[in-house]
């Protein structure tokens, strides 16, 4: 028996005149990540994309765990083919969806067809197959209202006959929105940050600033596993690990105690700057939420977005940290993000932070430092990698 996956696109029908440009790259999407199962053929029809495997012997499951990460996805389902006749479409779906139907007790069949020559009108085709189910299973009830099972014929180039569609990632297809920044730190907030982002159709590329030795090799890792996660959702990203200890040692050596966090975060917001030029982003991603600590109050946003030409998205910005952390649960990032490991900001946090910081002030502190040496120095010792869900890829 041949089988299929149907997709069907999620926001996508909104879309008008754009919209084959995003089946295009939700196609493309899809294909690098079900590439490494084997070869398939795609097909877009009517907010419907056909993936053919051309191998025998395909990991169904496999694929349609990839498929139901993908964003740009309303639901998806495994299908069976047959040729365009009623008498084969009576004869295969009792036997393909035999299993599902065994398990439920109320059925109704659709029928769609796309194709308007075929011979019997849908509510003919539905008939039929629904009297020859109750046959077949005796069992099962029809409710047309309220059905726990959905038997779905379509008629396109094929007969394709499916059971319940499953719900899919939802969201646009990563890159039609077009590429972002992830700050990424250790932390809870920054990968669902990611997340979300990547999920209104933004390709990451992500940033982390570690400082070494008071920052350990275990806790870029730590970075490494959490993208790897958030890349299951939205493709390979790329990772940029800056070397931040100059900066920090400088910051604490010449600066006032009260102003180190802001200090600091407006570096990194300068570099992830100087960065996302270089790598074509048009906005940065934090995980930052008002109030959530002192670096965090909207004057302290207000001074750190003062050194950002890029609009800087904070995705969580109105999130409580038990809305954050259901995110991280969902998608897996939670038990990650709590292992305890310095982060670069938890080494000089100071005792009493400014929290109604102004801006002319933390320009003041700053005079002491070469800023645009320290940058550049930075900036210099990047080292960039390739996360994708099954870890580090290199090259
Ligand atoms: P998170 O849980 O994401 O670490 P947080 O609540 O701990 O956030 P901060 O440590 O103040 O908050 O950091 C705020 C944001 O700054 C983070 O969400 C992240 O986007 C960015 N950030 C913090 N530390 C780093 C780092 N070492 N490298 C890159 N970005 C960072
Ligand atoms: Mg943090």
């Amino acid at each position: 028996m041949k089988e299929i996956i149907l997709i069907k696109d999620g926001e996508l029908a909104l879309k008008g005149l754009n919209r084959s440009t995003f089946e295009d790259v939700l196609v493309k999407n899809i294909r690098w990540r079900i590439k490494k199962y084997g070869d398939f053929q795609f097909k877009k029809a009517q907010s419907t994309i056909t993936i053919t495997p051309v191998d025998d012997n395909i990991d169904f499951e496999a694929v349609c765990y990839e498929i139901s990460h993908v964003f740009g996805i309303a639901g998806f389902s495994r299908a069976a083919v047959t040729e365009k006749n009623i008498d084969k479409i009576l004869e295969l779906a009792p036997v393909y969806l035999k299993e599902q139907l065994n398990e439920v007790s109320t059925f109704k069949v659709e029928a769609k067809r796309a194709d308007k020559k075929f011979p019997l009108t849908s509510p003919q085709i539905s008939a039929m197959l629904g009297e020859r189910l109750l046959e077949t299973f005796p069992h099962l009830t029809v409710d047309v209202h309220n059905p726990e099972i959905t038997v779905t014929v379509e008629i396109r180039e094929d007969a394709y006959i499916r059971g319940n569609q499953t719900k899919g990632a939802g969201g646009m297809p990563v890159g039609t929105s077009g590429k972002g920044m992830l700050l990424i730190s250790g932390g809870i907030d920054s990968p669902v940050a990611g997340y979300m982002m990547a999920k209104r159709g933004i390709d990451l590329s992500a940033i982390h600033f570690a400082s070494p030795p008071y920052t350990s090799e275990r806790a870029e890792q730590k970075v490494h596993e959490l993208l790897s996660k958030v890349a299951l959702y939205s493709g390979r990203i790329a990772l940029y690990t800056v070397p931040f200890t100059h900066i920090q040692e400088e910051i604490k050596e010449k600066c006032p105690e009260d102003c180190f966090t802001l200090i600091m975060r407006r570096f990194m917001m300068r570099i992830a700057n100087m960065l996302a030029e270089k790598c074509d982003c048009h906005a940065l991603i934090t995980g930052e939420s008002v109030a959530q600590v002192a670096s965090q109050t909207m004057l302290a946003l207000g001074c750190t977005d003062a050194v950002s030409s890029l609009p800087v998205f904070r995705p969580v910005i109105g999130m409580d940290k038990e809305e954050i952390i259901k995110i991280s649960r969902q998608i897996n990032t939670f038990e990650i993000s709590i292992q305890p490991y310095e982060d670069c900001c938890t080494v000089f946090t100071p005792k009493h932070p400014k929290t109604k910081p102004i801006l002319a002030d933390i320009e003041k502190a700053e005079e002491p430092l070469d800023i645009d040496a320290l940058c550049e120095e930075a900036f210099n010792g990047i080292k960039k990698i390739f996360i994708n869900s099954d870890g580090v890829q290199n090259g």
